[in-house]
């Protein structure tokens, strides 16, 4: 069939076919589809959508683009986690080993921060010598041996969405849910996985910033991974002010070493909890959250969780002295703090999470494009958060920074995202909806 018939196909709004759909990937893929024809496709499906039968069928194609893992040898349940991407978002660094502590595998592959939201892998290399590249042997045995492994993934896999992500970025058409869904789900199911749980975040920090939006793409997300088999549950967590305290790579680090030794911020380990929570009862290690809750507790009062995250460290090459004196993790040269300087006491009303992300941004933190470079050890850590009292003098947020233009740039842009009001805001729940 020729390119041009399937496009005017869903350019007057009809179904594709499986047939349609698999020679569509199958032609991107191997290059008989030219770029000009793919997009007019994609742009066709950001105006007509795409049924959830049509989106499997898209997912599947996509997901068998490549080499998909198979991991047999392993004999524990096989369950990852995904985000949608948010603001100090360093769930991941401590649910894999919190999880694989808990006695699931965790074969996780992530990928880099974009824009103003962060990503794993740029977090994990600010471990001096933590590799993301490992060969399929060590990244195997890895997983025997220790249960978790955390990677980049490897050239050979899902490249049909390697290069249509590529195409969309550059022609307006990465806004479609079933878009969006394919390309997300894609990569998470050619891991070898038994189950999957997902983040949707919600909010201004987050893609989706309405919850109609979020639980749109979140029902979307379940029924596609279930439809290929996958059990899959979903939270919606809100993106209204960043996750945890910390905001940059090297601090989101230690915020997450805090965490696995018991130290976290009660709003970090209830959205972490959450999730984890969520991978043992759907591999069902535990029967139901509340046990999840005892074996995720024990997990971090007795170390071992930590412990696994050292494991971990170690595996893949990193500095395993530099994660139990973190100060030899990269360090900003400087620190300014930004006070409350109004006269009278005031609360925290708003502490706007896409603000922060782009700040984060400006200061260096994160990549305007995939070939930036970024500077792991800049960053913020907020002393206040959304709904706390603030006096005269207050810190309020400190900025590690090496560049003095790039922290005024940061600075200004950081403080248009931080109101105060004389009562209290009112506070919306963390974890808005689960979706199952
Ligand atoms: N993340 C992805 O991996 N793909 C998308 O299309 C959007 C977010």
């Amino acid at each position: 069939m020729l390119p041009q018939t399937i496009i005017a196909k869903k350019r007057d709004g009809l179904a594709l076919s499986r047939n349609e759909i698999e020679q569509f990937i199958a032609g991107v893929v191997s290059g008989e589809f030219a770029d000009y024809q793919a997009a007019a496709l994609l742009m066709a499906v950001v105006l007509k959508g795409m049924s959830i039968e049509e989106t499997t069928w898209l997912t599947d194609a996509m997901m068998r683009s490549g080499r998909v893992v198979e991991l047999p040898e392993i004999s524990q349940p096989k369950v990852d986690k995904h985000s949608t991407g948010g603001v100090g978002d360093k769930i991941s660094l401590i649910l894999a080993p919190l999880a694989a502590a808990c006695g699931l595998c965790v074969p996780m592959m992530s990928g880099r921060g974009l824009g103003h939201t962060g990503g794993t892998l740029d977090k994990l290399e600010a471990i001096p010598g933590f590799s993301v590249d490992l060969s399929d042997t060590a990244y195997r045995r890895q997983l025997q041996e220790i249960h978790l492994a955390m990677i980049g993934q490897s050239a050979d896999m899902v490249p049909a969405d390697r290069k249509l992500y590529a195409l969309r970025d550059v022609t307006a058409t990465v806004e479609s849910i079933p878009l969006i869904c394919a390309s997300i789900l894609s990569k998470k199911l050619a891991e070898g996985i038994d189950a999957l749980v997902l983040d949707v975040k919600c909010g201004n920090g987050a893609f989706m910033k309405n919850g109609a939006q979020a639980r749109e793409l979140a029902e979307a997300l379940v029924a596609i991974s279930r439809g290929i088999g996958k059990p899959t549950t979903a939270l919606i967590t809100s993106m209204e002010q960043p996750l945890g305290r910390a905001v940059g790579n090297s601090l989101e680090v230690i915020e997450a070493i805090e965490c696995l030794q018991g130290r976290g911020p009660a709003d970090l380990m209830e959205v972490t909890y959450a999730l984890t929570a969520e991978m043992l009862v759907l591999a069902g290690v535990c029967e139901s959250p509340a046990a999840a809750q005892t074996r995720m507790e024990d997990a971090i009062t007795d170390g071992r969780a930590w412990q696994t995250f050292r494991d971990l460290v170690q595996a893949q090459g990193g500095d395993v002295a530099a994660i139990e004196a973190t100060e030899r993790l990269p360090q900003a040269a400087h620190l300014m703090e930004l006070c409350y300087q109004d006269p009278d006491p005031a609360y925290i009303a708003k502490l706007d999470a896409l603000a922060v992300g782009e700040a984060a941004r400006l200061l260096g933190a994160g990549r305007a494009n995939l070939a930036s470079a970024i500077d792991l050890a800049v960053g913020f850590v907020f002393v206040r958060k959304l709904g706390d009292p603030v006096q005269p003098g207050d810190v309020v947020v400190a900025i590690h920074y090496n560049d003095a233009a790039k922290l005024a740039a940061a600075r200004e842009h950081l403080l248009t995202g931080i109101k105060y009001s004389f009562q209290p805001p009112e506070l919306t729940p963390l974890i808005i909806d689960r979706l199952a």
